[in-house]
């Protein structure tokens, strides 16, 4: 068993108040390390590290910012296959897609801003010849970034990439329940030659550790990914600061299939978007609505492919879908499939434990990816995000039915649409109030565009350029001319 440490100013370091906590794997409930369990000393100590460090950071030349990011991105990739592991382990996903999803991205996410930083121009506007603007983007300050357990690594390094690229220090605070590869990344960001207190690293819970770097007067930037409720705490600690704040919150997103959909893309399109990672994405499609005429063919076969999915050991390469991240949360998505039978619903498949997992996982935290069908789109479980493998399908009738239903929550993240109808793919995305509309496909990212969501889904936007206007302060200079024609 591991024994984590914080990271501040470029060492690792046992809580102050000596306070810790278990970190359990998923699929067997064994404890995997012993975490710090940080407190407002804690973060004092790493604001302090990071606000010393900012003055160099910020003002080190561009292309130094990048090699050395670069050597970080370097570093992931070198360690993949462990992190992988380690990710797997830590969070119950099924190792292939930590493989090929969540090891990667964090790889491109380091890549991505290292390089753009290089290509950055600012603005100039020009007022008849009688004054020039032009405009400084400026790093903030110290950055502080929360992020969620089910993509550790990969949502972890998509806020501390651009943040450091930027020319910002950072603070960051992981997922109690998923530090493993946070505490790699600090010791790849000492391999790669970050200086210290550029990057500090504090382990926690979010009521402790969390709440005290979102009510940090000296942080003047949040960047938080998590639910909603709690976002919305993040947002109250924040707002008598004025810091600047971006919130990625939860989803209930719609997956809308007209009867003219390519079924053969869109039927297995929709159980990836439903099951990928146990049906823990913020962009999952768990609300699957389907053209009345086609609905019984489309149920038929949904559930056919749904069965194919395997549900088993993380490590295993066979495995499609893994464990939950924990007990509470599991009780949580199984108290959903209860109250969709108490609100008249059909559990269509799944809803239990799956049966025949191996004996190293027999007493994980596992469910069987789950379809309920005959609820209406007004009850609770097609309402309230649930997190889990556990998805609606419901008919519409028509495509003025589908956007209302499409629309009909307060969450705003994202939305697939499977049409082979042009004019109707683009007056229907149009219409839906989300962040992101993927038009036959879903989850196809392009790291350039702007990501996050609508309403209760959230508030900014991140990706490319957005994600460096975020993390730097725009400031006009104009100088006044006189330059007669
Ligand atoms: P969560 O419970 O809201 O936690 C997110 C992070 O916030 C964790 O690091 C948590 O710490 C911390 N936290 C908790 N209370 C806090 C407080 N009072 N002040 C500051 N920080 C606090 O979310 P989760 O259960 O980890 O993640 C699942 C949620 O994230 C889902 O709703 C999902 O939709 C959403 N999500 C959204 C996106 C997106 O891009 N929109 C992406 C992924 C996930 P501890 O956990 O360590 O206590």
């Amino acid at each position: 068993m591991t024994t984590l440490r914080n990271f501040i100013n470029g060492e690792f370091a046992d809580p102050r108040g000596g306070h810790d906590f278990n970190d359990l794997c998923p699929a067997t409930g064994e404890v995997l390390a012993r975490v710090p369990d940080s407190r407002a000393d804690d973060i004092e100590d790493a604001v302090a590290a990071a606000s010393s460090a900012f003055n160099a950071w910020s003002r080190t030349p561009a292309a130094e910012r990048s090699s050395i990011l670069l050597r970080i991105a370097d570093g992931i990739e070198s360690h993949a296959e462990e992190l992988a592991r380690l990710e797997s382990d830590d969070s119950g996903k099924a190792v292939s897609i930590a493989r090929t999803l969540d090891i990667p991205r964090a790889v491109l996410n380091f890549r991505f801003f290292a390089t753009a930083i290089l290509h950055e121009a600012s603005e100039c506007h020009m007022v008849d010849g009688r004054a020039l603007n032009y405009t400084l983007r400026q790093p903030v300050g110290v950055a502080g970034l929360i992020s969620p357990w089910n993509l550790p690594l990969y949502l972890l390094t998509w806020k501390v990439a651009p943040a450091l690229a930027a020319g910002n220090t950072v603070v960051a605070k992981p997922s109690e329940l998923t530090p493993l590869t946070a505490n790699r990344l600090a010791e790849i960001a000492v391999d790669a030659g970050l200086p210290p207190g550029v990057l500090n690293i504090v382990h926690g819970r979010g009521e402790h550790a969390g709440e005290a770097l979102t009510c940090h007067p000296n942080v003047p930037l949040i960047s938080f990914t998590g639910g909603t409720a709690t976002g919305a705490k993040v947002a109250r600690s924040a707002a008598p600061l004025f810091k600047k704040v971006s919130l990625e919150l939860g989803g209930k997103n719609p997956n809308l299939v007209f009867a003219d959909a390519n079924l053969d893309e869109a039927i297995p399109g929709s159980v990836r978007a439903a099951f990928s990672n146990q049906g823990e994405l913020c962009l999952c499609g768990s609300r699957i609505f389907v053209e009345r005429s086609i609905c019984d063919a489309f149920v038929e076969r949904f559930i056919e492919a749904t069965r194919m999915l395997v549900v088993g050991d993380p490590r295993e390469e066979s495995t499609h879908i893994g464990a939950l991240i924990s007990e509470p949360h599991l009780r949580k998505v199984e108290s959903y499939i209860e109250l969709a039978e108490r609100e008249g619903g059909t559990i269509a498949t799944g809803g239990g434990h799956p049966s025949g997992l191996p004996e190293r996982v027999r007493h994980g935290w596992f469910l069987e990816p789950t379809v309920i069908t005959g609820l209406a789109p007004s009850c609770r479980v097609l309402q309230e995000e649930i997190f889990g493998p556990v998805v609606t399908i419901t008919p519409f009738d028509d495509e003025n039915e589908a956007v209302a239903m499409a629309n009909g929550t307060r969450y705003g993240l994202s939305a697939s649409i499977w049409t082979r109808d042009l004019e109707r793919a683009h007056r229907v995305a149009a219409a839906i109030d989300v962040g992101t509309v993927w038009v036959n496909t879903w989850l196809l990212r392009d790291l350039r565009v702007p990501f996050g969501g609508t309403r209760d889904s959230g508030v900014g936007r991140e990706g490319g350029r957005y994600s460096l206007e975020f993390f730097t302060e725009s400031k006009n200079i104009c100088i006044k001319l006189n330059i007669k024609n």
